[in-house]
This record gives C-alpha cells, structure tokens and sequence, in this order.
C-alpha cells in the first residue's frame, strides 16, 4: 500500500482530499491512501504545502519524493533534513490566474484606467491611451509563469521583453538576460512584472539603480516575491515620480503589517497574495503523475535544482 501524506493547513484537506483520491485513481493506482497523519516510517510521498508545520523530514525512512502544491518553493529549498527529490508545482490553473491577474492589471495601468474611475464628476477630460503595439512591458522572469504572461501580453500587441538567468528564445519577446541584460531589458520597459523566484541571486533585483533605468513614470506589478525589491528604493521612487504606481501582491512579511508604508501609500495598490493559486483539480493531476514517474523509476516532472534554489 502506498502512503501519501497530505501536509498543509489543515483547512486545505477539504479541497484536495477529493482530487487527489480520483487523480491517484485515475493514474492506475489500487492500492493506495491519502491520508492527513499517518506512522512516519509508512509515508512514500509527501504532498506539501510550504505553510504546513511540517519541517522535519529525516523522520520518513522511506520517503521517495516531496510534492510541492506551491510554485515557490524558497522556504523549503535550502532545508538540510531534505534528501529525497523535491518537485514545485507547475499547475494550468496556476498558470491561468496568473496570466489573467497580469494581463488585467497591466490593462489597468496601459488604458490609465485610475484616471477615469477616480476621476471628478463632471469633469470631461478626455486622455486617450496609446496602442499597444507603442507600450513595452518588461517581464523579469520568463519561466512557467511569465511566459504565459507574455504570451498573453503578445496578442494584445504589446512589445514585450523578457528577462532570465539562461537564454530564451519566445517567439514575438525581445530577451536578454545575465546581469548587463537586466538593465537592457528594463531601459525602456513602462511597465515591469516580476515573476523571479526568490534566490540569493533575485533578492533586491528592482532597486534604485535599476529602477533608475525605466523611463520616468513607469509602473511596477509584483506577483513574484517580496524579497525582489528594495522596499526603501521603490518607495523612494514612487515619492520622486520616477514610478508612476505599484500593483503588489507579495511582500517580505505576509500579511503585510499594518504599520507598512505600502498600506497607506497613495501610488501603492496592495493585494493579498491572491495573483495565483494552485488548483486542486489540475494540480492533483500533477502529483498523480509524478507519483506514477516514480513508481515506473522515470525522471520526475519539475523538480527542483537546489543549487539553483528554484
Ligand atoms: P520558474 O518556471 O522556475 O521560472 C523562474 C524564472 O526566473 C526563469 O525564467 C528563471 O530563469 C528566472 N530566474 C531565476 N533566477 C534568475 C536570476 N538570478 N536572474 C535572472 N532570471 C532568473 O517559476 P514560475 O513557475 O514561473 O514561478 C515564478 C515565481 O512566481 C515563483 O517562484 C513564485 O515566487 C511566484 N508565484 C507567485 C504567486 C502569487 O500568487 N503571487 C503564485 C505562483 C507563483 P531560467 O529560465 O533561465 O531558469
């Protein structure tokens, strides 16, 4: 019998219990349960939220993978009781509610839509946006995620370039990467969306220098991480004008306090970690498949360089 522990809040059993019953089911497995505690020397897999309390994993004598529901994986990576092999999720819901949280946010800031919703009564003051096929959207990060972001921003028009630690080749995005290729990719982006990991290397990549190199007035939208920017830098140019206005869905502490300058900041949209989420349905599907690539001895799906922290 295969014993598949399901470790995260405790509030999320109800929504995969279900899926991953029928998705394991689904993927040929018999003789199998999924199960919310069970004898540590019995559990083969772990489906792991990074929000659980479980942090121990040297008690697990036989367990042969751990399977991320999230995406982001910073808080378990570096985790020395770690030796089986780690996979992160990689999700089309995931990847859905992403691509539309950017698109419609990057919308917002294209068509100036603030100026008419917040504008006077009575006031008529026509501002017409510009195409865009004449805006350039930056994406830092053309992973899962941001290349489903900029695929969607493509059929718009939008000149979209993109930035990543190895060479891409996206049809329709302009990419660069590398550290000179950041600040190439960033010079004439309006608006920029992190969707990095956090890493060593990732930490702080927006800062003052390289939020100097976006034109004047230019937007940020991070649904990445909150450790990619210099807080005091982007509140520095969002004071300055050199940053026109903020969408953040992520920061260093979640939630954000309720003393952070963000809350109050008048160009700062805050949204609680909500870009995304892993859906239970398709993501149950993933882990199915990953226990089934183990159980055959195929390499696993998405697996997680550590080295790399991502
Ligand atoms: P991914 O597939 O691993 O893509 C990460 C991208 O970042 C890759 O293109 C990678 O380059 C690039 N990158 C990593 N380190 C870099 C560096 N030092 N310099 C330049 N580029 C670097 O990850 P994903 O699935 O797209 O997810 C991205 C992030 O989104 C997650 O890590 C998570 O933090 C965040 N997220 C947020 C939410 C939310 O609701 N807010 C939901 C899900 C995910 P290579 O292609 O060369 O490897």
């Amino acid at each position: 019998m295969l014993t598949i522990l399901f470790a995260a809040r405790p509030d999320r059993w109800g929504d995969y219990e279900a899926p991953l019953n029928r998705a394991i089911s689904d993927a040929g497995f018999t003789d199998f349960r999924v199960v919310t505690e069970a004898a540590p020397e019995e559990v083969d897999y772990i489906v792991y939220a990074p929000n659980s309390d479980l942090k121990d994993f040297s008690v697990f004598p036989r367990l042969k993978a751990i399977l991320s529901l999230w995406a982001g994986v910073e808080t378990i990576v570096g985790n020395p009781t770690i030796t089986a092999p780690l996979c992160r999720m990689v999700d089309t819901g995931l990847r859905e509610g992403m691509r539309e949280w950017v698109t419609g946010h990057v919308l917002r800031y294209h068509l100036g839509m603030d100026a008419h919703i917040n504008a006077e009564p009575g006031l008529w003051a026509p501002n017409v946006p510009p195409l865009a096929r004449n805006r350039t959207v930056a994406i830092l990060g053309l992973g899962e995620l941001g290349t489903a972001c900029a695929e969607a921003l493509l059929t718009f028009g939008f000149n979209v370039t993109g930035w990543s630690r190895s060479p891409k080749s996206i049809p329709g995005v302009n990419s660069f990467h590398g550290d000179d290729g950041l600040l190439a990719c960033l010079s004439g982006a309006e608006i920029v969306v992190l969707l990095l990991p956090d890493t060593p290397a990732t930490q702080n990549t927006l800062n003052a220098q390289t939020l100097a190199v976006m034109p004047r007035g230019s937007f940020v939208i991070n649904p990445g991480r909150g450790p990619l920017i210099d807080d005091e830098a982007l509140l520095a140019a969002l004071d300055n004008g050199q940053i026109a206005h903020a969408t953040l869905d992520v920061f260093r502490v979640e939630p954000l306090p309720a003393e952070h300058p963000y809350w109050n900041h008048p160009k700062v949209t805050v949204t609680p970690h909500i870009a995304s989420e892993t859906r239970p349905e398709t993501a149950a599907d993933i882990v199915a498949e990953n226990i089934k690539r183990s159980e055959q001895g195929v390499e696993l799906l998405h697996l997680v360089d550590r080295n790399a922290g991502y």
